[in-house]
């Protein structure tokens, strides 16, 4: 990269005031190889050492990418559901070839199921339209289901060290906080200056270690570089980074509200079984659920608070959900509303069910 290049960069900037932009522009004037190579000397010591880091399988990297998009890598590892899926479905083909209940069996408590139906998606598309070959290019691989340009280019990165610039959360506020940029990362002029940003940062040749330079960023964003209270003391690249206040950096628009809501449904149980019913609409297409309150059954009960077992809450995107579980004798369900159905004891654990109607009967039966 030239100097000139992430000169006009940096100017076109319009949020670094002249002081600063002077000075990223002195800091960065070798086209951010003193950065890089900072960067690179740090993580070449404090990189962690997670399985998807270890390989160069386009699959496997994806598989990980997904699962940590709504998820902890603790959550991801710890509770074993990377290990237990690359197992049962170590290639595209044999994801391919799933029943799709089984797909979603293996990612129950990670949620978001989308994700795992994208998966599968994608795995299809490989095995039927590209004869099994795992697309090589940012372009490509961004037409598979459910890869957005963030997915794409860490794909690209780790497995095939193509030099494309990736940002994730982590990555934005290094990035924000390097650069002073005050303006919006979540807004689409903002978040677009830092993908440029972060396109100027990089190798700019293949094979030029992308991959731990992607990798790097990452991580410093993950163990130094937090949220609250940021460790500049330890920073590799505090010499480039131009903030003074980072923790009022990123800058972000104003949170989404959180919206309440209630949620009724009823635990009904005959003997060795318990009724079920089947999530409608496409998104939650495949999982059980306890079944909601009906009008007739509400009727039916005598008084709300006699017979509510349990209250359960959680959250869900900006959603504050009041789950309210409420008792129905068995003889007294409407087992014909549509997609309920007795389900025995014994066959709970091969369904999947979403996380909060598990917790429910773990606690209940
Ligand atoms: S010096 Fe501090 S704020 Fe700047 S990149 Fe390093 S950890 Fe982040």
């Amino acid at each position: 990269m030239t100097c000139d290049v992430l000169d006009d960069r940096l100017a076109a900037v319009s949020h670094l005031n002249q002081q600063k932009a002077k000075q990223s522009r002195d800091s960065l004037a070798d086209g951010g190889r003193a950065f890089r190579k900072s960067l690179l000397n740090w993580f070449a010591i404090n990189a962690k050492k997670y399985p998807w880091r270890s390989t160069r399988d386009p699959y496997a990297i994806l598989v990980s990418e997904l699962m940590l998009q709504q998820t902890q890598v603790v959550t991801v590892l710890e509770r074993g559901f990377y290990d237990r899926w690359m197992k049962r479905f170590p290639d595209t083909q044999t994801l391919a070839c799933a029943p799709p209940q089984e797909v979603l069996k293996l990612w129950e408590g990670l949620g978001y199921y989308s994700r795992a139906r994208n998966l599968q998606a994608a795995a299809r598309l490989i095995e039927t339209e590209l004869e099994g070959e795992f697309p090589g290019s940012v372009s490509e691989i961004k037409k598979l289901p459910g890869v957005g340009p963030y997915t794409a280019g860490a794909v690209a990165s780790f497995a095939f060290d193509h030099p494309a610039a990736i940002v994730d959360g982590n990555v934005a506020r290094v990035l924000a906080r390097v650069f002073d940029f005050d303006q919006a990362v979540d807004s689409s002029g903002g978040l677009k200056t830092i993908w440029d940003l972060a396109g100027q940062l990089m190798p700019r040749r293949k094979n030029a270690k992308s991959r731990e330079y992607n990798s790097a960023l990452m991580e410093l964003g993950q163990t130094l570089c937090k949220r609250a209270a940021p460790l500049c003391d330890r920073c590799p690249v505090a010499r480039f980074c131009v903030t003074r206040d980072p923790e009022s950096l990123p800058v972000k628009k104003t949170r989404q509200k959180t919206v309440l809501l209630e949620e009724d449904v009823l635990f009904a149980r005959r003997k060795d079984a318990i009724l079920l019913e089947l999530e409608s609409g496409s998104r939650r297409k495949g999982l059980w659920k306890l079944p909601a309150l009906n009008r007739a059954e509400t009727n039916k009960r005598p008084s709300d608070q006699e017979r509510i077992l349990l209250t359960l809450k959680y959250s869900i995107t900006k959603y504050r959900v009041s789950l309210y579980v409420h008792q129905v004798k068995g003889s007294l369900a409407d087992v014909s509303e549509q997609g309920r159905q007795w389900v025995d004891l014994t066959e709970l654990e091969t369904l999947t069910l979403g996380a909060p109607y598990r917790r429910v009967l773990e606690k209940l039966l």
